[in-house]
């Protein structure tokens, strides 16, 4: 990848591992929150196929870092639905609810503050003259010590602890995507650990952390995600490891232009091969990327990473002809 942000530092990435294939890896990392549809089995698919196709190694990575909306249970579904899909994956699985460590070393590394809003104190303060939307407003980042501590203070009366913000020293980072080209975004003073009682570390850090950690190269994903790579990208020059490339994958769609979800019919895998019959699934993928295969192995024969339809794929409610 290009890298045409200031110089990071001059450092290896500490914590990753080589991939046993040492060119490098891809990765498919669901967050296992409820079956996979039509929508995320496509975007498994092309980052299997896009990592495959080049001779890559393909890692799984469940990432559960949010303890309210995650189930082992779920995990593995999931799981179970993408080998039944075809695809196969290197090693074993990496789950992110075991590497709360890395994450602490990380977090020791980056500049941070701990921050006391509540989503509404947020909320208010971005609705004031001059905020940019969605954007932190920096409310805690100059507070006296003083001051912190009667807030920290006030939280622990709750049992609650303060959540912990990066200190951004830049407004925007720049990151390349293969589709996208150079996207320049936003980078405000992120939450790295989530507040509260029993706290969360945030998706941004520990997809960081990883794939430094996995040794991935190359990131395939649905392109909902495009905003959160800059960010991404700045984390990992924090850290001192190369950012991966990027390609932001077009999402599935329903016929009103919306993301496509469970409501959207029979969507999940299981739906799909009860109505279409076993094996049913992977043809209907491949159809979707204009690509005529019925086995993953055949797909990657035809696959071309470039060729994709750049356009978002509309699901039309029924079972789409391979
Ligand atoms: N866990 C995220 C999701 O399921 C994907 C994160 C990523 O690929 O970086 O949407």
């Amino acid at each position: 990848m290009h890298n045409i942000n200031q110089a990071p530092s001059a450092q290896s990435p500490k914590s990753s591992i080589p991939s046993p294939w040492g060119v490098g890896a891809g990765r498919f990392a669901p967050s296992p929150s409820g079956d996979l549809h039509f929508g995320n089995l496509r975007t498994a698919v092309l980052a299997w196929a896009s990592a495959r196709s080049s001779g890559r190694a393909f890692y799984m990575r469940v990432e559960d870092v949010d303890t309210q909306r995650s189930s082992h249970e779920s995990a593995c579904r999931q799981l179970e639905d993408l080998a039944q899909l075809g695809l196969d994956w290197d090693g074993d699985v990496l789950y992110q609810s075991t590497r709360f460590e890395a994450y602490e070393q990380a977090l020791a590394q980056l500049p941070h503050y701990e921050c006391y809003c509540s989503r509404k104190d947020i909320v208010h303060a971005a609705s004031a003259p001059h905020s940019i939307p969605g954007q932190y407003p920096g409310t805690c980042r100059d507070l006296d010590e003083d001051e912190r501590r009667r807030r920290r203070h006030a939280l622990a009366q709750h049992n609650r602890v303060p959540a912990l913000r990066l200190r951004a020293d830049v407004e925007h980072w720049r990151i390349h995507d293969l589709y996208a080209g150079f996207v320049d975004g936003e980078v405000d003073d992120m939450i790295l650990r989530r507040g509260g009682q029993d706290p969360d570390w945030a998706y941004n850090l520990a997809v960081v952390v990883d794939d430094a950690f996995q040794g991935i190269d190359q990131v395939v994903r649905g392109d909902d995600l495009l905003s959160s790579a800059p960010r991404q990208g700045y984390l990992a020059h924090l850290l001192g490891v190369e950012a991966p490339a990027f390609v932001h994958v077009p999402l599935v769609i329903n016929t009103q232009g919306r993301r496509l979800a469970k409501r959207d019919g029979a969507v999940t895998f299981r739906d799909m091969e009860a109505q279409g019959g076993r094996g049913s699934v992977f043809p209907c993928i491949a159809a979707s990327l204009g690509i005529n295969a019925r086995t993953p192995e055949e797909l990657v024969e035809k696959f071309h990473v470039q060729s994709i339809p750049r356009e978002p794929y509309v699901w039309r409610n029924r079972f789409p002809k391979p």
